[in-house]
């Protein structure tokens, strides 16, 4: 029988407290002592499994199991407050969950939130023999920021975030060519490039391979738990509530119950994660969750009845999608239909168009009720925006015949811990998801795989050394470089490549000499940047300062 304690007034209540102060000490949470809160046969006596063994002041006081049914209490406030400040000053002062009872035989992982990161955690924890049941907000399908819209009967389609991927590490090029073998993703053969204001466009190169999801991203994200036998996937649920009790973990929705865990996967981030943290009982995880920045983006999906005059370069073809510079409010434009549909040169086409995170910030509203007129504003700032880019006059785009404007509020990380995975052991919690790594599908994929990894190998261990097993709970974090779209790993502009060549490496010292070593660290730093390779960067950046 697992136990887990918990309490309010106590000592060690008093040291979470002070974490706020002193938000850069590794502090541990502190170790139970067991006689003083708990009745010992309570922690291990099996004939006690259903009986109440949540630590309270008062020994003597059953406290009462997770309530299914919230109309039992129906005044009473819930467990956090709706603003972000009551959510961060909740979440400073909740106490540690420790679980202490060994770990099951037959564990299951509740997985909160099914973008790539929590697909891929669920995945590598099949492939490690361990259920897991993914919980998912999503009404039209799994994939979060894989998002893909379709409208019918017109037969319109876009990718309203996650538009294409490059592949760097071996774990995530397995997941690609699976995708691939099943006929789910292709590369990318359009022209893609940077686009100046005015219509000076310039191509990018053509390596590394540039993927995407031959009917868009959203199916990639079906497909990645189609083969499992130990996933559950439970869909739309929004996860409202975390519990611990008798050694689970409740997860609710609204106050009904959607399941018992041994262990929990956070994996998604911002205000929702903030809050559903809050009062959880994991408070240093909830202070990693914190410290992450995300910017906003907003979306505009719009279907011309005429091909839009896109600038072509040299030989190539017009380009399908270009990252756009010097214009405020817009990062991003790509012709869905040529990137999807077909390459035809005439008939209707559907672009997606992403503001910067600059105008998106300038332009917040609650993503959930954008007011009609900050819509309109928006699409007009931004179609006026694609005028610019593509070197036309004002107004000279006919208004497009179907036209949505959507706000990403929480689009993507700016910082980073850079550390695949946190897993507070004592509370059995982690969290993944591509903040961790970096702001791509593919950090988002490595996250979820090393999490289950993680995951796997603690119970494995039994839970019976948790202090070895905890991660990524002090980790500082680093501003992350990137598009505002994010990052692309090994795709580098020619001017960026140019920059590259210039450097040299000395010659002039001897072989093996610290000035050496260290311009050839520089130098790699330089190229890791470049290519924003993250992990890499921060890697060599601590090598040359050490
Ligand atoms: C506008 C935009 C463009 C982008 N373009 C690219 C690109 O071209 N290439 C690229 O590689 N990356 C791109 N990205 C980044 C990429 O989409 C993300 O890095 C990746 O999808 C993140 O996956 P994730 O699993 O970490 O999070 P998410 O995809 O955000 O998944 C989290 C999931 O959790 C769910 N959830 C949240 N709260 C709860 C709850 N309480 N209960 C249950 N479920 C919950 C959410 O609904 C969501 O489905 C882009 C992102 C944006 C916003």
């Amino acid at each position: 029988m697992a136990a887990f304690i918990s309490s309010t007034k106590t000592p060690q209540t008093m040291i979470c407290i002070s974490l706020p102060q002193l938000p850069f000490l590794p502090i541990r949470s502190p170790k139970p002592t067991i006689p003083f809160y708990i009745h010992s046969s309570l922690t291990h006596n099996s004939s006690n499994a259903n009986n109440n063994n949540k630590i309270s002041t008062n020994p003597h006081k059953k406290p009462k199991p997770p309530m299914n049914n919230p109309s039992r209490n129906p005044r009473k406030k819930p467990s956090y407050g709706t603003s972000r400040r009551s959510a961060i000053k909740k979440s400073f002062s909740q106490e540690q969950v420790v679980f202490t009872g060994p770990v099951s035989n037959d564990p299951v992982v509740g997985i909160i939130g099914g973008g790539m990161s929590g697909l891929a955690c669920a995945l590598y924890l099949e492939k490690r023999g361990i259920k897991s049941t993914v919980f998912d907000t999503g009404l039209r399908g799994l994939g979060g920021r894989m998002g893909t819209r379709k409208i019918h009967p017109e037969g319109l389609i876009f990718d309203h975030a996650a538009q294409f991927f490059t592949v760097t590490d071996p774990k995530f090029a397995e997941m690609v060519d699976d995708w691939s073998k099943k006929g789910l993703v292709r590369q990318w053969q359009g022209t893609i490039g940077e686009l100046e204001a005015g219509g000076q466009f310039a191509p990018l190169p053509t390596s590394p391979p540039r993927y995407i999801g031959v009917n868009g991203m959203r199916p990639l994200a079906d497909s990645i738990l189609s083969q499992t036998s130990v996933v559950d996937v439970v869909r739309p649920c929004w996860v409202s509530t975390l519990e611990p009790y008798n050694g689970k973990w409740y997860l609710s929705e609204k106050g009904e119950r959607c399941g018992q865990f041994d262990a929990i996967v956070i994996a998604h981030n911002g205000k929702c994660a903030n809050k559903l943290l809050a009062s959880s009982g994991l408070p240093l995880i909830a202070r990693q969750m914190k410290r992450l920045d995300l910017s906003s983006i907003w979306a505009l999906l719009a279907a011309f009845e005429d091909p839009l005059p896109v600038p072509s370069f040299e030989s190539a073809f017009p380009f399908e999608g270009a990252f756009v510079k010097g214009i405020d409010s817009l990062s991003w434009m790509a012709n869905n239909t040529k990137k999807l549909v077909s390459s035809q040169n005439s008939g209707p086409e559907c672009w997606t168009f992403f503001s910067t995170a600059m105008f998106a910030k300038q332009n917040k509203v609650p993503q959930e009720s954008i007011p009609a007129a900050t819509a309109e504003k928006v699409t007009k700032a931004m179609l006026e925006g694609v005028e610019n880019a593509l070197g036309l006059q004002k107004s000279s785009i006919k208004k497009p015949f179907y036209s949505r404007v959507q706000l990403w509020g929480a689009a993507l990380p700016t910082n980073s811990p850079g550390i695949p995975c946190i897993f507070d052991p004592q509370g059995r919690a982690g969290i993944c998801g591509d903040w961790l790594l970096g702001s791509s599908l593919e950090a988002a994929a490595l996250s979820g795989m090393a999490l289950a990894n993680h995951i796997a190998d603690y119970f494995q261990s039994g839970g019976t050394c948790p202090d070895e097993f905890a991660v990524g709970l002090h980790n500082e974090f680093h501003p992350l470089q990137g598009h505002d779209i994010g990052q692309f790993p090994g795709l580098a502009s020619q001017g960026q490549l140019d920059e590259l060549a210039s450097f040299s490496l000395p010659c002039s010292c001897p072989r093996g000499s610290l000035r050496r070593q260290t311009e050839t660290f520089e130098l790699l730093i330089a190229v890791a940047e470049l290519c924003e390779l993250s992990y890499l960067y921060d890697t060599l950046q601590d090598v040359v300062t050490e």
